[in-house]
């Protein structure tokens, strides 16, 4: 009785002891389960889970072999215990050792599979089989690796107990591992878009600061870094309109003999010049004055609140901070200005009339050698401004600055370009381009057109001649003014030129419209001789004067051009196409052939095909270029070029008989 008391105490001990362990266990993975579960970092994750499990199955030593993402290795990549720096960070490959056993079966390694396995294997592993639990971590998405425990402490066998505890644990802690590395994605996810973002501001950034510049390029002088021209006009009406009838005044400092300076001792100097006269006159100026660097070597100045007085003080200043020497490029160079001043409101009350009559005056100071002139209305009207313009075209002619273009005329019913027009170019000493149509008005107003028509007629002629030595058969038109066509030396010299050159046709003189209200007898006649001499007249400009188709019958007129600010429009405007399609058909019932002019792009060469016109021009073929450029756009281009058969070139440019 009392033996079998001292066993079920025995017994009951025993049990107790089992349910104390249990119950510690039990805490244990709880307890594990909340820490393992409120950590997000991976590596945390992984050290806590290794280090609960190792005081779960007392074990000497617990890793935590993870698969790699490419599922071809996999990597210890925490251990807690005795001997893990051996381990920990070690990749293998993935069938190796026991556990790749377990990422093959997918199930815990423990003594009690030994029973399972192979000969060869059972006698590999039998003797180290008690010491290793090995229990596979398997998350919801994917197979993730496995815990193992190595030794149990103070000797012995893992038990089954062990082995299920662990299994137990090894379910909450793939989760917390699975919960960490989507984490680890997002922060990855995070930190990557937050370096997009960076890099898109950075970029934003540039993109800004290429605005600015290119506004500040578009504003400012990149050389001196003052206003430019478009600038100072805005600036100027601006302070205009605010001013009232406050008075201001406008001043031009032009460099004198800054052209030699730049062709003797070369531009890099008259650039710094340029530079260094600017930030003086910036130092002798108000800051409440405005400076501007208008063109080449010419500044403007407005000065604000100024009378004649204290324009004359601030004028004599900026040619006083000139006079101190220039040490420039190792020359000391002296340099010297005129400067024309207009007074805001009586001199003008808009910038433009201001800025001329600045000019005029800055012109006077220079011819008369003074520095300083303030406009004067009565003497300075009309004046030096013109004169200075004359001065300039007539050297341009004496130095043979202008030169000419030719673009193409292409004939649409045989696709060749049997033509073309010659265009003037002026590019001024100082580099300046000028545009023909202010630089033709300019020599018409100043009589020098008759001079510079005869040297364009001589020009194209002599190309005319050039080209059919070398079997290019255009023709070629050149812009004759009416008022050149009408005076009265004009038969006989263009029978002159005819002459010399020996052209027996191929020309063309190209005048415009809004002509025909002049002497209508003599016009016929001198048309009418023209055609004698085998040179053709085309109407330029056709639609934007007064004559009718009707009156143009009774010329002697081979061709019309119809304007290009209807072709330009002719497939946006309902108005303009039905000008263009018109003009075709009446100028091709008069027996006249019609040229489009401003044809930019090949939809309108289409419609301009389908409407039968004879000819195009524009930039959709090509602008008006150099010789050169031209004879290499011939040699690429779609369009065939007009040439001559064998028997006509040996009779080229052999002087001549007139017409043909
Ligand atoms: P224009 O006689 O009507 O010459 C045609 C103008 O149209 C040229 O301008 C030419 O470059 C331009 N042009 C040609 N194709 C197109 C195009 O597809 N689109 C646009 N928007 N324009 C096109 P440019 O060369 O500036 O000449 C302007 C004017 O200056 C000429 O108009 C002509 O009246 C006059 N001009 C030019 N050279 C001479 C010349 O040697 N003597 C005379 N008296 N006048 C000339
Ligand atoms: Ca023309
Ligand atoms: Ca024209």
């Amino acid at each position: 009785m009392t033996q079998r008391t001292n066993e079920d105490q025995n017994l009951i001990a025993a049990l107790e002891l089992q349910l104390r362990q249990r119950d510690h266990a039990i805490g244990l993975l709880r307890e594990t389960a909340f820490a393992v579960g409120s950590e997000l970092d991976l590596d945390k994750v992984l050290q806590l889970i290794v280090d609960r499990a190792r005081e779960l199955i007392s074990a000497e030593t617990v890793l935590l072999p993870l698969l790699n993402p490419d599922c071809d290795e996999y990597t210890y990549r925490a251990g807690s215990g005795a001997n893990i720096e051996e381990i920990v960070g070690e990749s293998l490959p993935l069938d190796f050792g026991v556990c790749g056993w377990v990422w093959k079966h997918r199930r815990p390694w423990w003594r009690g599979v030994l029973s399972e396995l192979s000969v060869q294997e059972k006698n590999l592993w039998e003797k180290e089989a008690g010491t290793l639990l090995l229990v596979p971590l398997v998350g919801r998405q994917h197979f993730l690796g496995g815990i193992a425990g190595l030794n149990k402490s103070g000797g012995g066998e893992f038990t089954e107990n062990d082995l299920q505890l662990l299994e137990l644990f090894a379910g909450q802690a793939a989760i917390a591992i699975e919960n960490a590395m989507a984490m680890e994605g997002v922060e990855l996810a995070k930190r990557e878009a937050e370096q997009a973002q960076g890099e898109l501001q950075r970029v934003n950034k540039r993109l800004s600061a290429v605005n600015q510049e290119l506004e500040y390029l578009s504003l400012y002088d990149e050389l001196t870094g003052l206003p430019n021209r478009s600038l100072f006009r805005d600036r100027v009406t601006k302070e205009i309109e605010q001013r009232g009838d406050d008075s201001a005044a406008l001043l031009i400092v032009d460099i004198d003999r800054f052209q030699e300076i730049n062709d003797t001792l070369g531009h890099e100097v008259g650039d710094e010049l340029l530079r260094v006269a600017a930030g003086r006159f910036v130092k002798a100026l108000d800051p409440a004055d405005t400076i501007s660097r208008m063109a080449g070597d010419e500044f403007a100045v407005l000065l604000t609140g100024a009378d004649t007085q204290s324009a004359m003080t601030s004028a004599r200043g900026l040619l006083a901070v000139l006079d101190q020497t220039l040490h420039l490029g190792g020359h000391e160079v002296a340099v010297t200005a005129g400067i024309g001043i207009a007074l805001y409101p009586q001199h003008g009350r808009d910038i433009s009339t201001l800025l001329k009559h600045a000019d005029v005056a800055m012109l006077v100071a220079k011819r008369d050698k003074v520095g300083i002139h303030v406009f004067d209305d009565q003497r300075d009207a009309g004046g030096p401004g013109r004169f200075a313009l004359v001065r300039d075209l007539r050297e341009a002619l004496d130095a043979e600055e202008f030169e000419l273009y030719y673009q193409p005329k292409v004939e649409l019913a045989t696709s060749t370009i049997t033509g073309v027009e010659a265009l003037a170019r002026w590019r001024r000493k100082d580099g300046a381009f000028v545009p023909p149509d202010m630089f033709i008005s300019a020599l018409e107003q100043t009589g020098l057109i008759q001079r510079f028509t005869w040297w364009a007629l001589d020009t194209a002629m002599r190309q005319r001649i050039a080209w059919l030595k070398r079997r290019f058969d255009l023709r070629v038109a050149v812009n004759v003014p009416i008022s050149v066509i009408m005076d009265s030396q004009f038969m006989p010299e263009l029978s002159r030129l005819i002459e010399r050159h020996g052209v027996h046709g191929g020309i063309t003189i190209e005048i415009t419209e809004n002509v025909f209200f002049g002497d209508y007898d003599h016009l016929n006649a001198v048309l009418s001789q023209l055609q004698g001499f085998g040179i053709e007249c085309s109407i330029d400009d056709f639609g934007t004067g007064h004559s009718s188709l009707s009156r143009l019958r009774q010329l002697p007129v081979a061709e019309i051009k119809i304007d290009r600010s209807f072709v330009m429009d002719m497939l946006q405007s309902k108005d303009d196409a039905v000008i263009v399609k018109s003009t075709i058909d009446l100028g091709q019932n008069l027996g006249l052939k019609v040229v489009a002019e401003g044809v930019e792009n090949v939809q309108t060469l289409q419609q301009l095909y389908r409407l039968r016109c004879d000819s195009v021009q524009g930039f959709h073929i090509a602008k008006a270029l150099p010789v050169a450029e031209l004879e290499a756009f011939f040699a690429h281009s779609k369009w065939a070029v007009a040439r001559l058969g064998d028997a006509e070139s040996a009779t080229v440019g052999k002087g001549g008989n007139g017409g043909n």
